[in-house]
This record gives C-alpha cells, structure tokens and sequence, in this order.
C-alpha cells in the first residue's frame, strides 16, 4: 500500500500495478477514428513506463530546445535567462515566473515569431476562483494535449468507450437550444469522440434539481458520468449511495475535488473520481492515479517543486508547484508558479500503479490565496472538509451543499443546505473536529434550504471576506 494517507486521513486503497502491455491491451480497446496515428498514442502508454532516468534525461533535452526559443523571440527571456543553461540542470538559476509578471509582461513574454506549425494560437484566461486573471497565448497544438491527457486520464480509470457519456454541466456550456428538462445529446462524446469511435453523450444542466438530476440519470443509464465535485457529492448525498447503477467511471470536472470531496465521491460513486490538476492557462499539469499521487503529464509541462528561492526541494518535503510549458512556443513560461502546493516523490519510490512518470502528493490547490488570510484558515477549512468525509452516508442524505464563509472578524460561518435538519450526532462530529483543533475562531452552523447565491463559492467551497468581499446575506 502507498505510505499516503490523503488530507481526510483515509489511506488510498493499494491498485495492482499495471504494466506496459497491460496499458497497450487497453489502449487497443479504443477504436481510433481515421487519419489519427497509432504511434502518437502509443508513445503516451510508452512514456507511463519509462525508466526515470531517461525520462529526466529527455526532459533536460526538452527543455533546452524550449529554452534557445525563447531566448531568440522573446524580450523577457532575453533579459531574465541565465547566460548558458546548464545541459545538466537547465533551468538552474531561473528565477520563479509569478502571476503578476505575466499580467504585467504579456508583450515581453509572446514570442516574435514560431514555427509553422503552431501558427495558429488563442488566449486563454486562468480561471475565476484561481485569483486575479492571467492571460496566455496557447498554440493550438498545445491546447489539443488536453484531450490526450483526459484520455489518459480516463484509460487509467478503465472507462468503456463505446459506453454512454453523461455530463451534468453550467448551463453555459450546453447549446441555447438545449432542452431544459430533458437536457441535450450528441451521437459522440465530444472531446473525445474526435479521436475515438465513441458511444453517445448526454448532457443536463447543473442548475436542474437534484431529484430531477438522479431521475434523469437513472432513465439514460449512462456508463460515465463528469460533473463539478459539488454535484457529484450533491447527487451521493440525495441518493444516499450511488447515484444511478449502470455508472462505472465518474469525473471530477472544473475543478479538483478537495481531499474530503475526493472521498465523499469515492464513498458514493464505490469508484475514486477521475481527477485532473489543471490551470486554464496551462493545461493538464498531473493526473491522480489509483494510489492517491499525481503523476506529471511530462508530454505537455516539465513539473517542479520548488522553495522561495527557486531551488528543488527535496522528496517529501513541500514545494511550489512550478510548472514549465513544453508545447507552446507562443508564450514559453519557465517556472510558472501555480500557486499549488505539493510533495514530490522520489525518483527511487515507484509508485503502486505501475507508471513511472513523476509523481506527487498531498497537492493544496491556491495555497497563494491563503497568504492573505489569518494563520490557521486553511487548516480550519481541512478540518471540516475531512470531518464531513468521515460522517456515514445516512446521516448526510438530507444534504445538498455545504459553504464555509469566513467572516470579516475571523469568525466563520458553516452553511448546510438541507431539505431536513442534519442528525444531532453530525452537527456534533463537525464541531466535535473543529474543537480539536484548539482554541480558535468561533464556528457558527447555518442551515438553510439552498445555499445564499451571494456566497457564490469563488473557491471550491470557501469563501472569505477578506479574499472574496462583503459576507452574503442569508
Ligand atoms: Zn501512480
């Protein structure tokens, strides 16, 4: 078993680990559309399984190329790169890239020029909850690695793909014409149904109520289902266990569970969700497997845990994540910190699942933002994150969200949305956990039917004055 045992202090059950064949026996079940290259996918599974060794020593070779680029299109590089990388360690002595010098050195930092083939690039925005924007230019070959990583993603989870995709989704990302009650669907999936020969896809929106959610999927009876984290665990709680008994794989979209969503899914959905750490504005940096550590998507970023003053950590101490974008000649970024905190693994520690490729653990997502607000915050939202997993699932089944609003004094406000007041003994067990953390800022518990709309949930499930703005009104 992995020595981890994630934030809500439950160890990730041991996987059996697959093997290079295995991967290609799986990859085989996916029936490629045409004019898509067996090789390029196979490289992907091929990668999974390399010896860390040469996969640092391509990394290294990756990077220099990126590295002469940049330095011959872009001002900012020009000025800021050391002399002569060190073929060795070639971003020794780069200095972190943070989020304000890309606001503030967008021009700088957009190459002159780039190769044919990445002629054609877009802006994306990072996302709302990540703090203030950033902009990057993404070559459009960059932004396909997305589709190639969520396929991995999913081909680790075993999903079946000429089964029924089910997505319940922002109103947003559904067409206008969309029906509202009976939701939308396409004869494909659509991100990956470009590549594969895929089953069908339907799609609801998320603002539909949740009865109707569970009704709509027990009459499609799809095989997969993606969703935000809070509707997966809104649908686990309405449902009282699993949400619809022909599902066999579910995704975590739009953002990556919390440790306590993270289980309260895997409890409900008897599966763990298939989970991406992802930025708007980069991509897929890493993909959760089976044992609970996050492995690099090393075709697309090279990943880096680094201290304040851009050296490495070492293996199990944490780090900020900083990531450096292999794929994209139109804004090359060396270093860019996420705001992410996490534990890297060392090279010697193969990971239970099999793969090889870099791995990480205990990953805080936006940890930046935490900088702002009083010590201790992050750990107070932990505590009840995890102590909300640990409830059982009958005493949680009149439960449709949670919010925790931290108060402009410091005090914190528990908001439970519930069609029926929570059992005592759960009430109990929350503050029960919020105690043990010791003397702190006072804990108000609120219940309401549906969540106050000005809380807006900015952050996966915590909003703080200080960060955020005005508290809501109830
Ligand atoms: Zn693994």
């Amino acid at each position: 078993m992995d020595r981890s045992a994630d934030a809500a202090g439950i160890p990730s059950p041991a996987p059996s680990a697959v093997t290079e064949q295995d991967a290609l026996r799986a990859l085989a079940t996916w029936r490629r559309r045409p004019g898509v290259p067996a090789a390029r996918l196979e490289a992907l599974v091929h990668h999974e399984h390399l010896a860390p060794a040469l996969l640092q020593e391509r990394a290294r070779h990756r990077l220099m190329g990126v590295l002469d680029h940049a330095r011959s299109t872009c001002d900012h590089w020009r000025a800021v790169l050391p002399g002569t990388p060190d073929r060795h360690d070639p971003l020794a002595g780069v200095p972190i890239l943070d989020r304000d010098t890309v606001r503030s050195e967008a021009a700088a930092l957009t190459a002159t020029h780039r190769p044919a083939p990445d002629a054609e690039a877009r802006w994306a925005t990072s996302a709302p909850h990540a703090g203030p924007p950033v902009r990057v230019l993404q070559t459009a070959r960059s932004v396909q690695m997305v589709p190639l990583l969520l396929h991995r993603a999913v081909r680790w989870a075993g999903w079946r793909p000429t089964g029924t995709l089910a997505a319940i989704v922002s109103p947003a990302r559904l067409p206008p014409h969309a029906d509202t009650s009976r939701g939308h669907s396409l004869p494909v999936w659509p991100a990956l149904g470009r590549t594969f020969h895929t089953g069908p896809f339907v799609a609801l929106r998320h603002d539909a109520p949740v009865d109707e959610q569970l009704a709509w999927l027990r009459t499609h009876r799809p095989d997969h289902l993606l969703a935000h984290p809070r509707v997966l665990q809104a649908l686990v709680w309405a449902a009282g266990g699993p949400p619809a008994d022909s599902l066999s794989g579910v995704r975590a979209a739009g953002a990556t569970p919390t440790a306590g969503e993270h289980r309260r899914i895997e409890a409900g959905f008897g599966r763990p969700p298939v989970s991406t750490h992802s930025l708007d504005e980069i991509g897929i940096v890493g993909i959760r497997c089976a044992a609970g550590r996050w492995h690099a998507a090393v075709e697309h970023v090279h990943v880096e845990f680094l201290d304040d003053d851009a050296k490495p950590v070492a293996p199990g101490a944490p780090g900020r994540v900083a990531v450096t974008s292999l794929t994209n000649p139109a804004m090359p970024l060396f270093r860019y910190d996420t705001g992410d905190v996490a534990t890297p693994c060392a090279p010697d520690d193969p990971c239970p699942c099999g793969r090889t490729l870099p791995s990480y653990r205990s990953l805080r997502r936006h940890q930046d933002l935490f900088a702002r607000t009083p010590p201790g915050t992050r750990d107070r939202i932990e505590c009840l994150d995890a102590a909300l997993a640990k409830l059982p699932l009958r005493h949680l089944t009149s439960l449709r969200g949670v919010a925790l609003h931290q108060l402009a004094s410091g005090a914190f406000d528990l908001w439970l949305a519930c069609t029926d007041p929570l059992p005592h003994a759960a009430t109990t067990a929350l503050r029960a956990a919020w105690d043990a953390l010791g003397e702190g800022p006072a804990l108000q518990v609120r219940t309401a039917e549906t969540l106050p709309r000005t809380l807006g949930l900015p952050w996966p499930w915590f909003r703080s004055s200080t960060l955020h703005g005005p508290p809501p009104t109830p």
